[in-house]
């Protein structure tokens, strides 16, 4: 269906709106498949990409096969001045503003320049309309995970005492880049030893020393899609009590990833793999929520976490990361992204998840 379309049908029509305006990045490209700055303003007649002259080039060529039509404000008419006109001219009154993402400062503008009319929260409905990916965008996604299996295996020989997290930091990222990545879609987390035991530690100058723990979460972006992977690595021979923690996450992983099928909860599918954690003797040491949606933004909805109470879907697409980080000993983490299919989840990582001993 048209991006025109979907708006009447799954937003104008059932909010009873006569346009929205769009302001969100990741909303902004995925309705109009133009990475550039400003705003659009979607009404039932039109389709507007309201831009300044950095993008306005760019904007047309990726904006005009769907249907918008590219304006450029300037200083003298600016980007809420060319929504109040259009929106007057037009005669429309009732209209849908981005609350999740307009700053108070913003909404306060917006409401000047918008005096008279009436202003809507959209709430989550735009995100939630990216929720279930097309077969093309599963195709990227997909794609992007891919590199970051290539990554992962090019970067193993480099893993050894005396390299520093920083260091393997630029290996992974390099790695990622060489192979097709225009960009990350997160900071990459080499955390090691204790540190591991922090989830989302920052990479240090901390050298890697034997009997370590490495655990790597990292992530590309293919097409303006983004990947998520994580693996644990043991430098040297692990410990029993090492064995213990990782068969602990690999078992609850494999559970989320058997529970995560259309129809069940996010909170369902985190309970499946929090009991195992919980069980084992870890309770408490897993703080985080089993997983999120990925798309053209890293963390989207809906979430695989004790809160999460939507149910999923065929198409959507969630990462399955449990982990059990102990202070003082160190942590593990393992991660794949993952669509949902009609009758369970396909994996679309393929890095192997057996305790690996560098
Ligand atoms: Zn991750
Ligand atoms: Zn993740």
């Amino acid at each position: 269906m048209k991006i025109s379309e979907r708006i009447e049908t799954e937003i104008l029509d059932v909010e009873g709106l006569d346009a929205i305006i769009v302001t969100d990045p990741y909303n902004f490209r995925y309705l109009s498949g133009s990475d550039s700055e400003g705003a659009l303003l979607l009404t039932r007649e039109s389709l507007y990409l309201i831009t300044d002259s950095r993008y306005t080039l760019a904007a047309k060529k990726a904006a005009s096969p769907a249907g918008f039509q590219v304006i450029e404000y300037t200083a003298q008419k600016p980007l809420k001045k060319n929504i109040a006109t259009i929106l007057k001219s037009e005669g429309l009154s009732a209209v849908g503003y981005e609350d999740g993402n307009l700053t108070v400062s913003e909404f306060k503008k917006y409401t000047e320049v918008l005096n008279g009319l009436t202003l809507h929260p959209l709430g989550d409905k735009l995100d939630m309309m990216r929720a279930v990916k097309t077969k093309e965008e599963i195709i990227c996604l997909e794609k992007a995970e891919s590199i970051g299996d290539i990554a992962f295996k090019n970067i193993l020989p480099y893993i050894k005492p005396g390299v520093t997290e920083l260091e393997l930091t630029a290996r992974i990222e390099f790695e990622m880049k060489m192979n097709g990545a225009e960009g990350l879609s997160f900071d990459t987390i080499v955390a090691s030893g204790i540190n591991s035991a922090i989830p989302h530690h920052r990479p240090c100058e901390k050298k890697i020393e034997k009997g370590d723990f490495v655990t790597m979460d990292f992530g590309c972006i293919y097409h303006g899609y983004c990947s998520d992977m994580t693996r644990t690595v043991v430098v040297g021979k692990a410990s029993d009590e090492q064995k213990k923690v990782y068969s602990t996450v690999l078992a609850a992983q494999l559970a989320g990833l058997n529970a995560l099928k259309p129809g069940v909860s996010g909170a369902q599918v985190d309970a499946v793999a929090r009991t195992i954690i919980d069980e084992a003797g870890y309770k408490g040491k897993f703080g985080h929520g089993l997983g999120h949606g990925v798309g053209l933004f890293i963390h989207e909805d809906p979430r695989l976490s004790p809160s999460e109470r939507r149910l999923m879907k065929a198409g959507y697409i969630e990462t399955v990361e449990p982990g059990i980080y102990i202070e003082g000993f160190g942590g593990v983490r393992i991660e794949d992204m993952c669509v949902v299919t009609e009758d369970g989840c396909r994996s679309l990582a393929h890095s192997s998840k057996e305790l690996i001993e560098l």
